[in-house]
């Protein structure tokens, strides 16, 4: 294991399997219709390579890049687009695919946005759902691991964009935040 990182939170064959299975779910809910999967950039990458390879109905992928200013920043923690999908959703079938939903204001607005474009539909995948540091209601159709109020990385999941080659999800130790800034 890193020296960075404290434990192991999920291992590489959880989420292997967890893929997988995902996979297969959304398989059988869109069986006869073509699908269009949403990665929000950088973090949702990996975890986008895996599952679409396990999708086996009609899928094409596209990337929407944002940044978040999170929750502590104004009143509805805005969101800016730094990166838009390189084709329209109208009438399309979406899956929005992200790595982590924490507070949920990234993935509200995305989802908002998204469907101002007039898609067919619009559904939430996350790796990651972390619902203690809630502030606005996310409704997540697929998800995989409910995981406590801590700081993980690993599989996607970066710190100052570093740890994401990791295999699995890891805790990120605590002397790590503390040599911020350095
Ligand atoms: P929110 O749901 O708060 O709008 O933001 C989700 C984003 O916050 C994720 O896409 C991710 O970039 C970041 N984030 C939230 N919790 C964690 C975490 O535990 N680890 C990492 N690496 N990023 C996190």
């Amino acid at each position: 294991m890193h020296p960075d990182c404290e434990r192991i939170l999920i291992s590489e064959g959880e989420i292997r399997a967890r893929v997988v299975e995902i996979g297969r779910r959304i398989s059988s809910d869109y069986a006869g219709k073509e699908l269009l999967m949403i990665g929000i950039l950088k973090g949702a990458m990996i975890f986008l390579a895996d599952l679409v390879r396990e999708i086996t109905v009609p899928t094409q992928y596209d990337f929407m890049a944002v940044s978040s200013y999170g929750a502590s920043s104004k009143s509805s923690g805005e969101v800016r687009i730094l990166k838009d999908l390189e084709y329209g959703v109208e009438g399309r079938h979406i899956i929005i695919v992200e790595d982590i939903v924490d507070t949920g204001l990234t993935l509200n607005y995305l989802a908002e946005n998204l469907k101002s474009r007039d898609p067919a539909s619009v559904k939430i995948c996350t790796l990651l759902d972390k619902p203690s540091r809630r502030v606005e209601p996310v409704e997540i159709d697929y998800n995989g691991f409910v995981i406590p109020d801590e700081f993980v990385v690993g599989y996607g999941l970066d710190y100052s964009d570093r740890y994401r080659n990791f295999p699995c999800i890891m805790v990120l130790s605590p002397k790590v935040y503390m040599n911020e800034g350095e």
